[in-house]
């Protein structure tokens, strides 16, 4: 099971829902013979909401992932899913620690995307990354230096 002893436990949760494709994305609610009014990711609405689009190939997802990928000095790696993307802080050429704090930041990253996207979705607040960024950043900062 994806988890991080780091992070808090919402954020485990959500990477527990995540793993066991229990995220409710239109794609998944449609799936399951729930009706949906829309389709469409409500962060950049141009595409199918499935949880590989909404944590990875999601124009927000993408560039909160830049922001997160600078912060943390992690080469420009590309995932093309979700599942590739949790795993990614296997591959880097870093001590176990920082791959931990990497993995917990990756975990953090989802979930502020999750909250952002609800946000957008039911309370109609705008997406804005740095704000997404920001809060990454509060969640993981003591992470940076493990
Ligand atoms: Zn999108």
């Amino acid at each position: 099971m994806i988890r991080c002893k780091w992070v808090p436990a919402k954020v485990n949760i959500h990477a527990w829902r995540m793993e066991m494709d229990k995220v409710p994305s239109a794609e998944a609610l449609i799936r399951r013979n729930i009706g949906v009014h829309s389709t469409l990711c409500p962060t950049c609405n141009s595409e199918e909401e499935t949880v590989d689009h909404m944590f990875d190939t999601c124009i927000i997802a993408a560039n909160v992932w830049n922001g997160v990928r600078v912060w943390c000095k992690i080469p420009n790696i590309y995932a093309f899913y979700l599942k590739d993307l949790l795993s990614i802080f296997k591959d880097l050429d870093a001590t176990e620690k920082k791959k931990e704090a990497v993995q917990g930041i990756i975990l953090i990253r989802c979930w502020s995307l999750w909250r952002a996207r609800n946000n957008a979705k039911f309370s109609n607040t705008p997406i804005r990354i740095e704000n997404i960024l920001s809060e990454i950043k509060a969640l993981g900062f003591f992470m940076v230096f493990l």
